[in-house]
C-alpha cells in the first residue's frame, strides 16, 4: 500500500549535553521515523549563543553517531538560517500581525497577568505606535480564539492563546530570534510531516500552529513524549543537573530510553551489543505502549548511573 510521506526530525538545544531524557526523544522520533519509512533530520537549535554550552555541538553530533543514530541530509544550524527568519518577520509586518513592544519583566510583573509560561503578555504596546527600529521587542498579535489538536500519545488539547499565552515575542529586543518562530518556520522549510519531542513543548504546540495558519504552512502532526522528572516533580533537564550521557555504556543506555518509554525491553537485553538492543527496537516499537501523561517521575540514582 502507498505509505503517506513521513518526514521527522530531532532538534536538541546546545545549551547542555544530552541527558537522558534527549535520549528519550532522539529514540522516539528516530524509531517513530523508521516504523513508518520515514526519514529523520537532525537540527541544531543554537539560536542563543551566550546560553550555549562549549562544544555542546559537536558532542551532540558524536554522541548520536556513538549511538548508532543516522541522521538523512545535513544537519541544520539555525545560527545559519538568520536571513530566512528576517523575511519571515518581514512578511508578518507586512502584513500587520506584528508590532514593536518596548515593555520589560517590570511591566509584566505590574500588570500580573498568569499564563501558560508564568506571566503573560497584556497587550499594552498593541496599539502603542512605537516606530519600528532596533531595540524593541517585535510581538505577533494573538487572536482570541481556540486552537486545538490531537496529540498521538496525549490526546485533544486545546488553548486560547490570548488567555494562555497573549502576544508572543518573534524577535527578542536583543535582536535574538525566539524559539517559536524558527522551529515553525524551520519544520515547514525542511517538509517536517511529524515531530516528536517532550511534553514540555505541548504549550507552545498551540503558538506554533497558529504560526503556520498565518504563514500558509501546512500543520505537521503532534507526538509528545512524557518528560521525565526528578522525585520532586523537577524535570530532568541541563538546568536540574541531569547527568549527560555517558561514553561506553550505549547499549545500557538506549535500554533504558526504551524502557522509560514503556516499550518493555526484555531484561536479557540489557547487557548485549549496541545493534542487538536496536534491532528488538526496530521490530518491537509502539508508540502505543507511551502513557498519556506529560512527566514521568524517576530515581535518578537508580536508573541514570
Ligand atoms: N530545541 C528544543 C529543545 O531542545 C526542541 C524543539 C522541538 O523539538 O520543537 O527542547
Amino acid at each position: 500500500s502507498a505509505r503517506t510521506p513521513y518526514i521527522g526530525r530531532f532538534a536538541p538545544s546546545p545549551t547542555g549535553l544530552l541527558h537522558m531524557g534527549s535520549l528519550m526523544a532522539a529514540v522516539a522520533s528516530y524509531l517513530e521515523a523508521k516504523r513508518n519509512a520515514g526519514v529523520w533530520l537532525l537540527r541544531v537549535e543554537d539560536l542563543d549563543p551566550p546560553r550555549e554550552f562549549p562544544g555542546a555541538t559537536q558532542s551532540f553530533l558524536d554522541t548520536l553517531e556513538r549511538f548508532g543514530f543516522c541522521w538523512d541530509g545535513p544537519v541544520v544550524y539555525q545560527s545559519q538560517r538568520h536571513e530566512r527568519y528576517l523575511e519571515i518577520l518581514q512578511t508578518l509586518q507586512e502584513a500587520g500581525w506584528v508590532y514593536p513592544c518596548s515593555c520589560t519583566r517590570k511591566t509584566l510583573r505590574e500588570d500580573g497577568l498568569v499564563g501558560v509560561d508564568g506571566l503573560r503578555y497584556g497587550g499594552r504596546c498593541r496599539g502603542a505606535g512605537h516606530v519600528d527600529g532596533t531595540g524593541l521587542a517585535q510581538r505577533v498579535k494573538v487572536p482570541d480564539q481556540l486552537y486545538a489538536f490531537v496529540d498521538q500519545v496525549q490526546g485533544r488539547q486545546q488553548q486560547n492563546l490570548a488567555a494562555m499565552v497573549g502576544d508572543f515575542v518573534l524577535r527578542r529586543a536583543d535582536l535574538l530570534w525566539a524559539y517559536q518562530l524558527a522551529v515553525v518556520v524551520d519544520d515547514a522549510d525542511c517538509g517536517v510531516t511529524h515531530i516528536v519531542r517532550g511534553a514540555d513543548l505541548l504549550d507552545s504546540t498551540p503558538r506554533q500552529l497558529f504560526l503556520q495558519e498565518i504563514l500558509g504552512f501546512s500543520h505537521p502532526q503532534y507526538l509528545h513524549i512524557p518528560v521525565i522528572t526528578n522525585l520532586q516533580g523537577e524535570k530532568l533537564s541541563k538546568q536540574t543537573m541531569a547527568p549527560a550521557l555517558q561514553s561506553g555504556v550505549e547499549a545500557e543506555q538506549l535500554w533504558q530510553a526504551l524502557s522509560l518509554l514503556w516499550q518493555s525491553p526484555p531484561p536479557r537485553l540489557r547487557f548485549v551489543a549496541l545493534a542487538d538492543v536496536w534491532e528488538w527496537a526496530y521490530q518491537h516499537w509502539d508508540p502505543a505502549r507511551i502513557p498519556q501523561k506529560r512527566s514521568v517521575a524517576v530515581t535518578f540514582d537508580d536508573d541514570f548511573e
